[in-house]
């Protein structure tokens, strides 16, 4: 198993950022804490948490403290009343995000702004609340072909939006529209991840989008992968995995939001090694060993007039060829196997090259005479031999399946 993780998976410049800048601000005077969590990413925010960064969803419920602004950034309306109110006021504000409120307050005069995102996500919320005026904000198809026949257009994405649905509705808009500028805002971290995903995605067999279920960047680089791959999972932890499901796949690819912490990424890339090296543990005990030489039991798959097929419980079947099967030639293979049948087989090579181990009876059946006869010798006992011609100073005999010679001096006690 191969597992391919995509470029620029993970935390991106802009959370990195935050999530040091909220690792201080605990350690200031007072409590502290974060307009909202300061990623979407619960692992990461319950870490936080154990640090001693509360998350407030309402800091009107607060008195006072440090209170730490999130990559997403905020209105500057809340961020003034927060002032006013007396919060230690911590800006972690991505700086790609400042750049985007200085270009939109510089155009506002001229321009009405058009907002291409989710009036819901909170940078959307943050972007809109720098403007004096009401920005318009769309998120589908039908809500951009609304805008019609507008003044001077400013058009700006959010910065985790897909390329593909930008560049579709900011089309939409300018048909419509006489005078629109279209500044393509979708973050350059955004954009490497989502392009490295679809290369990705192309390259393997299955794919894992790791991050939160409400980080709304993990979820369209999840729309990426399902477009380009055939098999793709979804989850927040490597708990949501379905190990058996995901190993049944050769190359596996990775791809994670940008506010998915690394040690996620890497718990995940752990568990499925683990799991992989485990189970390839378990096959190759589940597999007979066997070595030239050896005799092993099998059972006879199927009989033809020229070979035997014998499973040995090897990772392949063996065949046991027709010179192989017994030392008397004139036998047909079907008058001593049948499918299903149990027997010995002795190993005489692992391959015949087709991927085939190479196997015999008849070695087995002449190692067993020769077992025989030892211990017969052994016992001193009188064997039986089958005298097959006459040769010069002698007889060749057969004893117990064994060829043998007996010396003319030993044929009898008189002279012959
Ligand atoms: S995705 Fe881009 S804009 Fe958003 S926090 Fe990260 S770097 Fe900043």
């Amino acid at each position: 198993m191969i597992i391919k993780i995509a470029d620029h998976a993970g935390f991106c410049g802009g959370v990195k950022r935050a999530v040091k800048i909220a690792e201080e601000a605990v350690s200031f005077k007072g409590d502290t804490y974060s307009l909202g969590p300061i990623v979407h990413n619960k692992q990461q925010t319950e870490a936080l948490e154990k640090k001693g960064l509360q998350v407030l969803e309402d800091y009107k419920e607060q008195e006072t403290g440090n209170i730490v602004i999130r990559s997403h950034g905020a209105a500057k309306c809340v961020v003034e009343d927060m002032e006013n109110r007396g919060f230690n006021v911590i800006d972690a504000t991505c700086p790609v995000l400042l750049k985007i409120y200085e270009k939109i307050k510089e155009k506002e005069e001229e321009y009405q702004i058009v907002i291409i995102g989710d009036p819901e996500h909170p940078e959307i919320i943050g972007i809109a609340g720098q403007l004096e005026q009401k920005p318009i904000i769309v998120n589908t198809k039908d809500e951009a072909e609304k805008i019609k026949n507008q003044e001077k257009l400013y058009i700006i994405s959010q910065t985790t939006n897909r390329m593909e649905k930008f560049l579709e509705l900011s089309d939409i808009i300018d048909r419509s529209n006489a005078y629109v500028l279209i500044d393509n805002t979708i973050c350059n971290a955004t954009r490497n991840r989502q392009q490295a995903t679809e290369e990705l995605s192309k390259d393997v067999e299955a794919m894992i989008t790791i991050g939160g279920l409400n980080s709304s960047n993990t979820n369209k680089l999840y729309e990426i992968t399902k477009k380009h791959c055939k098999n793709t999972f979804r989850i927040e932890t490597v708990d949501d995995l379905s190990l058996q499901e995901v190993l049944k796949f050769n190359t596996i690819g990775i791809t994670a939001g940008a506010s998915t912490p690394d040690w996620i990424i890497e718990e995940v890339v752990n568990v499925m090694d683990n799991y992989s090296k485990d189970f390839m543990e378990q096959v190759e005990d589940s597999i007979t060993k066997i070595y030239p030489k050896d005799i092993v039991k099998g059972r006879v798959l199927y009989v033809r007039d020229n070979e035997v097929a014998v499973d040995i419980g090897y990772r392949s079947d063996g065949l046991i060829k027709h010179d192989e099967i017994s030392s008397d030639e004139s036998v047909k293979p079907q008058d001593l196997f049948k499918p299903e049948q149990e027997i010995e087989v002795y190993v005489i090579k692992m391959d015949d090259g087709e991927g085939n181990v190479v196997l015999s009876t008849r070695r087995v059946e002449g190692l067993k005479n020769w077992e025989n006869l030892v211990d017969a010798y052994n016992a001193d006992e009188t064997v039986e031999a089958q005298v097959v011609r006459e040769v010069k100073g002698g007889l060749l005999a057969t004893v117990k399946g064994i060829n043998a010679f007996i010396p003319g001096s030993q044929v009898t006690t008189h002279y012959v």
